[in-house]
């Protein structure tokens, strides 16, 4: 990386970031659950049909995140870092991840594009709040005595609409850095930040491997988050002392 003015940074994390907590990826499990697609347990069509599987699928994934083994990695911690010395006016964080890991690293302003696994939403009311436990088809409303059975897990599904975008393109259109870290460019809309960035942005990706949209970056970096991404926001570090990197 050449330094270069930086000022606005733009960074999306994917399953990757946080495959060295312990939280496995789509992919690296197969993308299966217990011998279901995860389309089949990650959609609006089956919670209709099938709610009390769609229920087993997150219970089981608060569950593990929620396990005292599950912590943030180094990515994370870094990120953090990164947030604390330029800003958030500088650094928007946008994660694909439903995991809470950004934030128990100390990352204060993350955009949880698919929404959040520790956080239930009412069907009825729209009210969100933060849920540890487990939902059942028949969990009683928060604090409406007539309502039963209203509550889903606050996710993104497969075929919704992805939490704030208008925030995420006006954040792309003014971008000056982006970075894409342990995302497998094969899900949408997110895949296509990256074209959403204006020519003079530098991009870097940072992956295990080589994605369908690595052409759309200058700058490739392979190898675990846990060691790519502190090396990086070091270098980040290093130019933002050096007035290289704020405006
Ligand atoms: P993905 O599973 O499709 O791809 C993960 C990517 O990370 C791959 O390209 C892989 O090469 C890379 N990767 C794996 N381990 C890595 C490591 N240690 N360091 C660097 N890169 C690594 O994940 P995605 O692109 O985020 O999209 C799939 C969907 O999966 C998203 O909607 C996301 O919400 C969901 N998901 C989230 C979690 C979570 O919240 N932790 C876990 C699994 C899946």
């Amino acid at each position: 990386m050449t330094p270069t003015k930086f000022p606005r940074i733009v960074i999306l994390t994917g399953a990757g970031v946080s495959a060295e907590s312990g939280l496995p990826t789509f992919r690296g499990a197969g993308g299966l659950w217990e011998g279901h697609r995860i389309e089949e347990v990650a959609s609006p069509a089956a919670f209709r049909n099938q709610p009390e599987l769609v229920h087993d699928f997150y219970n089981w994934r608060r569950k593990s995140l929620l396990d005292p083994a599950i912590k943030p990695n180094p990515a994370h911690h870094a990120l953090a870092e990164l947030e604390q010395v330029v800003g958030p006016n500088h650094l928007y964080l946008i994660t694909q991840n439903v995991d809470d890991l950004h934030e128990r690293a100390g990352s204060n302003q993350v955009h949880h594009l698919h929404g959040e696994l520790l956080k239930v939403r009412c069907t009825e009311t729209g009210e969100v709040w933060p849920w540890l436990g487990d939902l059942q088809v028949d969990t009683p409303h928060p604090s409406r005595l007539d309502l039963r059975g209203t509550l889903r897990p606050h996710i993104v599904w497969f075929g919704e609409q992805p939490f704030r975008l208008p925030d995420v393109y006006n954040r792309l259109r003014h971008c000056t850095l982006f970075i894409a870290i342990g995302t497998s460019g094969q899900v949408y809309p997110a895949a296509g930040f990256v074209q959403a960035t204006p020519a003079s942005c530098h991009r870097i990706e940072l992956n295990l491997d080589d994605t369908p949209t690595s052409p759309a970056f200058q700058e490739h970096r392979r190898g675990p988050a846990s060691e790519l991404v502190p090396t990086l926001v070091r270098e980040l570090k290093q130019l933002w002392a050096a007035s290289l990197l704020s405006s």
